[in-house]
């Protein structure tokens, strides 16, 4: 985690509001949070949920990115892609690797992973998408489905740089 999402996380989980002249506080770094929510209030609540730990912040972050989706699907199927889209975001690390990028062999000799190719990104595969979804593969929308929950995937690690830039901002100046 970088320093900047580090401190945000802090202030999100922060009691003390006490402010000092001169020194970055959580309650600066909160005001700064507050600021970058105006334009970014999906990054912020990713932020909270993703380095905070906040859960309060769930169900109304998944209610505005099931409104972002353009396409007229059932709310419930909605609703369904916005919870997947956030948990790829939360759960990026490669599993089979456990984020490193690559494999040792029992001799010591580091293989890159295969299943990321030593991104240490993980790569959802459509089945478990849909499966993770409850959708089922021969349904006529699974491409439909597919193409939305990359769309707010998308949205949220956008939002989220955006959000960290701001509040970044607002801290220094
Ligand atoms: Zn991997």
């Amino acid at each position: 985690m970088s320093k900047i999402r580090e401190r945000m996380a802090m202030a999100a989980r922060s009691s003390n509001l006490a402010s000092r002249e001169h020194v970055v506080m959580p309650v600066d770094c909160l005001g700064a949070m507050g600021i970058a929510s105006r334009r970014h209030a999906i990054g912020i609540m990713a932020v909270r949920l993703k380095y905070a730990n906040d859960a309060s912040v769930h169900a109304d972050m998944a209610e505005q990115l099931r409104r972002m989706i353009k396409k007229p699907l059932p709310q419930s199927l909605g609703r369904a892609i916005a919870l997947q889209a956030m948990r790829e975001f939360l759960m990026q690390q490669c599993k089979s690797c456990a984020g490193r990028g690559y494999k040792a062999a029992p001799n010591g000799v580091k293989h890159p992973c295969q299943s990321c190719r030593g991104s240490v990104i993980k790569r959802y595969s459509d089945t478990e998408r849909l499966q993770s979804i409850g959708i089922s593969l021969a349904s006529v929308r699974t491409q439909e489905v597919i193409r939305q929950v990359d769309y707010l995937v998308g949205i949220i690690q956008a939002e989220e740089k955006f959000a960290v830039m701001r509040a970044q901002k607002c801290l220094v100046d």
